[in-house]
């Protein structure tokens, strides 16, 4: 079976989000691998009961808001 990997590209400046590689604000974006379409990688970080814990999806909180995720 083939998996359709997501590679994106997001600017540390301001966020920006492209399918290409391309410098934004004057760095080079940086490569995410955002996982399957519609895969929980891409979805909003919840916690054991469900409650939103952020609205960006996993694979940014693990990236730039690790702590977010992290249950003591
Ligand atoms: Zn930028």
């Amino acid at each position: 079976m083939v998996t359709e990997q997501r590679i994106i590209y997001v600017c540390q400046e301001c966020f920006t989000i492209t399918e290409k590689q391309r410098t934004c604000c004057e760095h080079d974006m940086v490569r995410i691998d955002a996982g399957t379409p519609g895969d929980e990688r891409s979805k909003p970080l919840r916690d054991a009961q469900g409650n939103l814990k952020s609205r960006a999806p996993v694979w940014w909180v693990e990236r730039y808001a690790w702590w977010i995720g992290d249950d003591e």
